[in-house]
């Protein structure tokens, strides 16, 4: 049996792989902080006996008795607003972490992939953007803290791999949503449909008119498991390419949820990018991956899921207005 490690397990993207490596027959361990992440996330697979959890922070020394063929590093703070919240804690889970866990994979001869992001292409001037652009991104700006952490990542992850000869895999992840999001998390989805479900006005930063490209998370979970198991060992993107503004994409959530509420206009973050598609050439002949789940459909499963949250949970996860503590 496969022995996989997966850090960020209890977190959106990490609990999703947890449950898709288990269903390819692998004895998963999943390890977390928990700072973002959350054990509801994972609960059902505690039961598992091809399943442990391991609570540990992997910017500390990260030690797993028994052999390893494959870690996946999802571990990272994901939204802007838990950057700001969090901006120390994010650079070191990027850089410290990953380098904790290249030891690890030398260590055990595991192959190793890291999740980067559309994030490393900043407010990309190439559009839409190939593994090829270097990217457009501002060290000291608010979501600095992520993206040099993920630039450092794709950096000393390459390094390993011409260096020491290991076998590696980078995955550059546009956005993706679906079921367990974290309904506060100052994503625009959970944003969005929370203030849906509490009968709020819909915020929309800056006139809306910026693009974003989403990927619902079973098309997302196929294309890393496609590249973590394929011979590619460059960059590639992995998300939708069906791009929309976030002005048309309010007024879809509202048509979606059946409510009466308005569109609300907030300042623009900033640095917040402009435009964003991925090309996904590569992934589609590479891999011959690419998105099946339109965003109707992805869009009301997620709806579904919020739908199930308690009263009091839509109450604690109130809505935090990102854009009011992100101004300069
Ligand atoms: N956004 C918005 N209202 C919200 C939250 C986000 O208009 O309540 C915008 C945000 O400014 C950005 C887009 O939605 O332009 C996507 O934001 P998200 O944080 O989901 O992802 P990212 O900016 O990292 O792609």
């Amino acid at each position: 049996m496969k022995r996989t490690l997966i850090t960020g397990a209890a977190g959106f993207l990490g609990s999703h792989l947890c449950d898709r490596f288990i269903k390819e027959g692998h004895h998963v361990i999943g390890m977390d902080n928990l700072i973002t992440g959350d054990l509801n996330n994972i609960e059902h697979l505690m039961k598992l006996e091809n399943f442990e959890f391991y609570h540990h922070d992997v910017t500390k020394f990260v030690h797993v008795p028994g052999d390893l063929d494959y870690i996946l590093h999802f571990a990272s703070p994901a939204s802007p607003i838990d950057y700001l919240k969090i901006p120390i804690q994010t650079l070191k889970v990027g850089s410290l972490g990953t380098h904790n866990l290249l030891g690890l994979a030398k260590e055990k001869g595991a192959r190793f992939m890291i999740a980067s992001t559309s994030e490393i292409y900043g407010d990309p001037l190439v559009h839409p953007q190939t593994e090829e652009y270097y990217g457009n991104v501002n060290t000291i700006g608010p979501r600095g803290v992520y993206d040099e952490a993920k630039r450092f990542q794709e950096s000393i992850t390459m390094a390993y791999h011409t260096f020491h000869g290991l076998d590696t895999r980078i995955v550059r992840i546009f956005n993706t949503y679906g079921p367990r999001m974290r309904l506060n998390d100052g994503r625009v989805i959970p944003a969005f449909m929370g203030q849906a479900l509490r009968g709020e006005d819909l915020t929309v930063f800056g006139d809306g008119s910026q693009t974003r490209s989403f990927c619902f998370v079973d098309d997302e979970i196929e294309g890393i498991y496609r590249l973590m198991m394929s011979d590619y060992t460059l960059p590639m993107n992995i998300g939708n390419p069906h791009e929309i503004t976030i002005k048309d994409f309010a007024e879809e959530i509202i048509k979606l949820t059946g409510t009466d509420q308005k569109i609300i206009y907030k300042p623009l973050p900033k640095d917040d990018p402009m435009q964003r598609q991925p090309d996904i050439t590569k992934a589609k002949e590479i891999l011959g991956w690419e998105p099946k789940v339109g965003r109707e459909e992805g869009m009301r499963k997620t709806f579904d899921y919020f739908k199930t949250l308690t009263k009091e949970e839509l109450e604690r996860t109130e809505h935090r207005d990102f854009s009011k503590i992100n101004r300069k």
